[in-house]
């Protein structure tokens, strides 16, 4: 990128924005990057970081409302301290509310998108509104924002629960996914959706690819849909891999993968 905001405080935030765009930077905003791969010659503009100056979390009753800047984490654990229910399967997503959100982050048969009941957003010049998630086109890891809304703030209905049931669950699919994903090694998640039928690792196990590698990018040994970095990967590698594994699975399987991850960038000179 050719500039990174970490903005003090929401307002500051918001005047960035604003500057921005009337001086026609191209500018987006990140949470924490754990979806996206940003190729070798970086993102143009301005990359905002929705972080502290997007904060807070709070109840009122079962329904959070919590900043879109805060991490997962920090929601989860709030919502085992308050005894709040719902969202354990989410635990060990790395990245933001903010990020989950617009991504309808998920795992283990739960995804953030079927708890939220609405979420606060901006666009430039604009005044912050609600908007209603039936609005939102939520579906599989997947959520139609209005283009150049920012997300500030997220609210969520759950349940009641007991706090250490809560915690005890989000324990739970923690080491699951520490059993079945290769969560010590830096990497982006899972690379592709799955398709309808078949879960997308298990349609590239059966290639054959577990270990093929791009330069530092290896295809787990773990978990098929994960591509690790090993040895300093560079986007390219990561992105050559990617193309190596969906031309595989294209022509012995006859299925189309798609990205899970999102792609931004300038491609390295
Ligand atoms: C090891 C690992 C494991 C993972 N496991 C899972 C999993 O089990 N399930 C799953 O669904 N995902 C998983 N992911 C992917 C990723 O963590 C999630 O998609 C996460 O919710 C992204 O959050 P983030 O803050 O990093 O978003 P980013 O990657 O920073 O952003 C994602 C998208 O949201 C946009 N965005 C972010 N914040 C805002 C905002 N405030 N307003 C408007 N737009 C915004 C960005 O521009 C970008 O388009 C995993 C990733 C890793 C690295």
């Amino acid at each position: 990128m050719d500039v990174l905001i970490d903005a003090p405080d929401e307002r500051a935030f918001k005047e960035c924005v604003a500057y921005l765009a009337d001086e026609g930077v191209p500018s987006r905003v990140l949470g924490r990057g754990t979806n996206v791969l940003v190729r070798g010659g970086g993102i143009e503009g301005a990359v905002l970081i929705a972080g502290d100056a997007l904060g807070g979390v709070e109840r009122d009753a079962n329904t959070v409302s919590a900043g879109s800047g805060i991490s997962l984490a920090r929601l989860l654990s709030f919502c085992a301290d308050e005894g709040l229910s719902g969202l354990e399967g989410l635990a060990g997503i790395p990245g933001t509310v903010g990020g989950a959100v617009v991504t309808n982050a998920g795992s283990h048969g739960t995804a953030i998108g079927e708890h939220l009941t609405e979420i606060v957003a901006f666009e430039p010049g604009k005044s912050s509104a609600a908007i209603a998630a039936g609005q939102l086109g939520i579906g599989y890891r997947h959520t139609a924002l209005p283009p150049g809304a920012i997300v500030e703030r997220v609210r969520l209905e759950l349940e009641e629960g007991d706090p250490e049931k809560i915690r005890e669950s989000q324990r739970e699919t923690l080491d699951r996914k520490w059993r079945a994903q290769p969560c010590g090694m830096r990497s982006a998640g899972c690379i592709f959706k799955n398709p309808p039928d078949v879960p997308a690792g298990l349609l590239i196990d059966r290639t054959g690819l577990k270990g093929t590698r791009v330069g530092g990018a290896v295809v787990s040994d773990l978990h098929a849909n994960f591509i690790v970095n090993d040895r300093g990967a560079t986007a390219d590698d990561v992105e050559k891999l990617i193309e190596v594994v969906r031309t595989k699975v294209r022509e012995e399987a006859g299925v189309e993968l798609e990205l899970e991850i999102e792609i931004v960038g300038r491609r390295a000179n």
